[in-house]
C-alpha cells in the first residue's frame, strides 16, 4: 500500500464535479483517507508549484489555482501514485486517453480538473504540504 496527493482543481469544484471525479478514483480501487476543501492564497499556490517557477505557464497556473476552492485529498492503494496518474490521464485533456478523468472532465491543458503527485518522493512532500499526521486516518 502506498499514498499519493490528489487535488480536485478550481475548474472542477466550480462545475460541481468533485463527487463524479472521486467516484472514478474509488471505482479504480483508490481509497480517500484524508480530505479537505480550501482555497489557496496566491503565495501558497506559488509555493506548491515552485518546481515550475521557470515555466512560461507558472504565473497563470498560480493565479488559476488560487482563484476558487480546491479539494485536497490523500489516496491510498496499491501503487497509488502510478494508478492515480493512469486514471487521471495526460496533462492536456485533448491528448488524454478515452475514459480518463482529464479526458472526460478537463477543459484545457491548464484547467485539467485534477492534480496527482508524479513520484512517491513528491507525494510525501505534497502530503506534508497540506496535511498533519492527525488528519490522516488510515
Ligand atoms: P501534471 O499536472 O500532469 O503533472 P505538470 O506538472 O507538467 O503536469 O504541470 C502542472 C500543471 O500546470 C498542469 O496540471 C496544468 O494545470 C498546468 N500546465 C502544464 N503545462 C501547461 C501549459 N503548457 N500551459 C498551461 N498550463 C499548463
Ligand atoms: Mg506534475
Amino acid at each position: 500500500m502506498s499514498t499519493t496527493l490528489s487535488i480536485i482543481k478550481p475548474d472542477a469544484t466550480a462545475r460541481n464535479l468533485t463527487g463524479s471525479i472521486n467516484a472514478r478514483l474509488e471505482q479504480a480501487g483508490l481509497r480517500i483517507i484524508a480530505q479537505k476543501r480550501l482555497q489557496l492564497t496566491r503565495a501558497q499556490a506559488e509555493k506548491f508549484y515552485e518546481v515550475h517557477k521557470e515555466k512560461a505557464f507558472y504565473d497563470s497556473l498560480c493565479e488559476y489555482m488560487s482563484s476558487a476552492p480546491i479539494v485536497v485529498q490523500i489516496l491510498s492503494g496499491e501503487n497509488a501514485v502510478a494508478k492515480n496518474r493512469d486514471i487521471m490521464g495526460a496533462t492536456n485533456p485533448a491528448n488524454a486517453e478515452i475514459g480518463t478523468i482529464r479526458r472526460d472532465f478537463g477543459q484545457s491543458i491548464e484547467h485539467n480538473a485534477i492534480h496527482g503527485s508524479d513520484s512517491s518522493e513528491n507525494a510525501e512532500l505534497e502530503i506534508r504540504f497540506f496535511f498533519s499526521k492527525l488528519e490522516i486516518i488510515e
